[in-house]
């Protein structure tokens, strides 16, 4: 297997610029639009006491007390490590 490096730069993009609700999206998280609010089924406890943030990029748990940025959510949702999550962002997103 090979080794893939990846910048602090695209490792900010990705936190920062790919959307948060495009992530819950890709990794199939069930979402629902309550009261005109985007909820998500949250990656740790299941439920939707949730919210996403756009100028932050984060999504929520408030159960959990938990943010979530694209990484995390990928990480979480995918049991995965960090670099196995930034590369599932890098090969199922376009920048
Ligand atoms: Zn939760």
């Amino acid at each position: 297997m090979t080794k893939r490096y990846f910048s602090d730069d695209f490792i900010r993009m990705l936190r920062n610029h790919v959307p948060i609700d495009t992530v819950i999206a890709l990794l199939n998280i069930e979402a629902r639009i309550a009261h005109n609010l985007f909820r998500f089924r949250c990656p740790l406890c299941g439920k939707f006491h949730t919210a996403v943030e756009q100028n932050t990029n984060l999504a929520r748990c408030f159960d959990c007390k938990q943010n979530f940025n694209p990484i995390d959510m990928v990480m979480t949702a995918m049991n995965s490590s960090f670099i196995e999550a930034v590369q599932f962002l890098e090969d199922n997103i376009n920048p």
